[in-house]
């Protein structure tokens, strides 16, 4: 059984029963349902969409689709346009801009329509069930209690499923959030996303829809924080394509970003997206990564339901993928925030950049999973330092 019906726990969901197994997929929200989301779907999730069937299906709910990240410092000078790469296998290369509200439906959709898939929403997971050695062997819930051979946590950032099964570590305070909000703005002539660094905060643009802006702000908290009710003055002032739009939704937020697990699968519970640890949105791969490590867990998971490996193997596999999935995209965002946080060397690698794009191109390609560290330059580490 799955908990959370998020990109990471519909995609495991849908994968397993695909896969020929019985799958139960439970979400205390009904959808379609809205999130605090930066809602950029980078091009690795785009390729899980097209692996999954249902790329064309996102596509038709009105998804933008994004050529690449555009940096810049408030006023737009300088600025720079970083181009998403091509797959290393070839392939299209680019990422989508989606509303949360009818991409997480498009896949609960898709879940539905599996005959050995049953959804159940507005149902929420309230405990756990062990048996006499202590393995987890279902939930219990708001109408009754659920059981599995085996327990997908899929329940986001602060997933109490992590926490029940003591897996768990104390988060550091890490005072980071961010809150978002969509606009009435035409946006024909957007194709990619607009990052502006401001000091101890950053603005994050996104078309999301034909006459629909996604405008996220990211913020170190500080004695004069952006509120909820501040949000939309403060955006006005800072984005210029908002002066004289009207907001449309939100703002709606999320803070304590910083999560770590001790391990990702144990005693019958396996941990996939969010839940299985994060570290800040600033990267803007929380949905893809979900739905690469959810291809992983399908996998794992099946392999253990069909009886070709044991359950401890399973979890063995399915930890060490996550922890190759995930080393470098973190290291990327240690980099992003060290550089978001110290404005002038975030303001020299952005001048750098828009005279010699190559080396932020390249912390493009890694966040995509398609190039490593290893493959940076002592010139392109330069370049990024802004000498
Ligand atoms: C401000 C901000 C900007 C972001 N920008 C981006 C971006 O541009 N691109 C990107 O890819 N990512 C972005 N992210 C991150 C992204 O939103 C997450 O990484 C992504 O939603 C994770 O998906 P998930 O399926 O793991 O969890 P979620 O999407 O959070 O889904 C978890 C589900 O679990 C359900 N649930 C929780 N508890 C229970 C319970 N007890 N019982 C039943 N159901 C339960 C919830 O209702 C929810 O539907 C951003 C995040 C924030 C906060």
């Amino acid at each position: 059984m799955v908990v959370g019906a998020g990109p990471s726990g519909a995609t495991t969901a849908l994968l397993l029963a695909r896969l020929g197994h019985n799958v139960v997929l439970v979400d205390r929200a009904r959808f379609p349902r809205d999130k605090a989301c930066g809602e950029g779907v980078m091009p690795p999730g785009v390729d899980a969409l097209r692996r999954m069937g249902l790329y064309e299906r996102v596509l038709a709910t009105g998804a933008r689709p994004l050529r690449g990240v555009t940096y810049q410092l408030p006023g737009a000078r300088p600025r720079v346009n970083v181009p998403f790469p091509v797959p290393p296998g070839g392939g299209p290369a680019g990422g989508l801009g989606v509303r949360r509200t009818t991409f997480d439906a498009v896949l609960v959709e898709a879940v539905r329509d599996e005959p050995r898939a049953t959804v159940r929403e507005g149902e929420r997971v309230t405990g756990l069930l062990r048996n006499a050695s202590a393995t987890v062997t279902g939930v219990t819930t708001t109408a009754g209690e659920i059981l599995g051979r085996i327990v997908v946590a899929a329940d986001g950032l602060h997933s109490p499923i992590r926490a029940w099964s003591g897996l768990s570590v104390p988060p550091r305070a890490r005072m980071r959030y961010g809150l978002a909000g969509h606009w009435g703005v035409a946006t024909s002539a957007r194709d990619a996303i607009t990052v502006t660094l401001a000091g101890n905060h950053e603005w994050y643009e996104a078309p999301v829809g034909p006459d629909l802006l996604l405008v996220s702000i990211l913020s170190y908290r500080s004695r004069h924080p952006v509120t909820a009710r501040e949000y939309a003055a403060a955006a006005r002032r800072s984005v210029p394509a908002l002066r004289g739009a009207e907001l449309v939704s939100g703002p709606l937020g999320a803070a304590h970003f910083h999560q770590r697990v001790r391990t990702v699968a144990e005693g019958g519970v396996f941990l996939v997206g969010d839940a299985s640890g994060y570290d800040d949105p600033t990267t803007g791969d929380g949905i893809a990564i979900g739905m690469l490590l959810a291809e992983r867990l399908a996998k794992h998971a099946s392999d253990f339901l069909s009886g070709r490996i044991s359950a401890d193997a399973a979890a063995a596999g399915y930890a060490r993928d996550h922890a190759v999935l995930v080393r470098e995209r973190r290291r990327l965002t240690q980099l992003a925030l060290f550089l978001a946080r110290s404005p002038s060397l975030g303001r020299r690698a952005i001048g750098r950049a828009a005279r010699n794009p190559a080396a932020l191109g390249k912390l493009v390609a890694i966040n995509c999973g398609y190039e490593t560290f290893r493959d940076l330059t002592p010139r392109d580490w330069l370049s990024l330092a802004g000498i």
